[in-house]
């Protein structure tokens, strides 16, 4: 396919060159345009300004963030104004939820068609077309361009024809690795703090096959929460735990400190006996879901 790629950062760099390794014809367009020589050198065809990137059947934008976005989609000559009708921007960049639904809503009015792809996976998976791609939009939108995020990623996940949807689950994503990247940040200065060596703490945890997401995502989700397999009343003693080893080393844990506090509005509304994962009824109650705990 002809495609147009805009934003040869971190990311975009690898992607445009999968891209061309799966034999597309690629158009490189970057705003400091010496990130396009590299791929220049690989074959691309050197796009000068954004609107020569636009010039094919669908144009990938992986910029920094929405403003980035904004400048190069609705600026003067941007990629509204360039791509042609029927043709496809695919959005890659993590981007908020109302600048998705934006870009929706002025690409369909444009006559052109609209796909989030936002990507899970850092530069080294980007190169190794690693990535995980959550993918949204209608599906005469989609499914054409599937050869081409097939080209930068192991997986695509179909989200919907909602593209706004694919950019949630994005930012769902990113919060819950922010979340446990936090807590193991906090673990590992424990450990670290009471002597022991970070790395062999680390070789513990992943020596054993404790499929985390996968057995407290099903817990959750069908919310089996009884019979308890691990008490709420012992997941809160043992943050209490940890709380108090960090009090008294003088580490801080606030992820700690939050998560005993969930736990403690769970047992105040009559958890008592169900498993720790019921904490999740809390945050689905808070949310104005119809869960609740007793
Ligand atoms: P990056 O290396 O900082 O690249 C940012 C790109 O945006 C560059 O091409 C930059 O152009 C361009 N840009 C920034 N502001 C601009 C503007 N006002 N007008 C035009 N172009 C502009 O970022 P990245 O790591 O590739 O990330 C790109 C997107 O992917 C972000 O939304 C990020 O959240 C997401 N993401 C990142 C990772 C990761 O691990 N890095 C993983 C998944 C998703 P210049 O080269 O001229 O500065």
């Amino acid at each position: 396919m002809k495609v147009g790629f805009i934003g040869l950062g971190n990311m975009g760099s690898g992607m445009a060159a999968n891209l061309l390794k799966a034999g597309h014809e690629v158009a490189v367009y970057n705003r400091s345009a010496e990130k396009t020589r590299p791929l220049v050198e690989q074959g691309a065809r050197y796009a000068a300004q954004v609107a020569d990137a636009c010039r094919a059947d669908a144009v990938f934008t992986m910029l920094a963030d929405d403003h980035a976005l904004e400048c190069v989609v609705f600026g003067d000559h941007g990629v509204l104004a360039s791509l042609g009708k029927g043709k496809t921007h695919i959005s890659s960049s993590t981007i908020s939820i109302s600048l998705s639904e934006r870009l929706t809503e002025a690409h369909g009015k444009a006559g052109q068609k609209f796909v989030a792809a936002p990507v899970l996976g850092r530069p080294e998976a980007a190169a190794a077309a690693k990535l995980a791609v959550l993918a949204a939009g209608a599906p005469d939108a989609v499914e054409p361009c599937l050869p081409l995020l097939e080209a930068i990623g192991q997986k695509t996940f179909r989200m919907g024809d909602k593209p706004p949807v694919a950019n949630l689950v994005k930012l769902s994503a990113n919060f819950l690795i922010a979340s446990l990247v936090e807590a193991l940040s906090e673990a590992m200065a424990l450990v670290a703090k009471a002597g022991l060596d970070q790395k062999e703490f680390l070789k513990f945890l992943t020596s054993f096959d404790a499929p985390l997401f996968k057995v407290y995502g099903t817990l959750i989700a069908e919310k089996k929460f009884e019979p308890a397999g691990f008490a709420a009343t012992l997941g809160l003693k043992d943050v209490r735990l940890a709380l108090a080893a960090g009090e008294s080393l003088r580490v801080p844990l606030p992820i700690a400190s939050l998560v005993r506090d969930k736990l403690l509005t769970l047992l105040a509304q009559g958890g008592e006996k169900l498993d720790w994962s019921a904490v999740s009824l809390i945050a689905e109650e808070q949310a104005g879901l119809k869960a609740r705990v007793a």
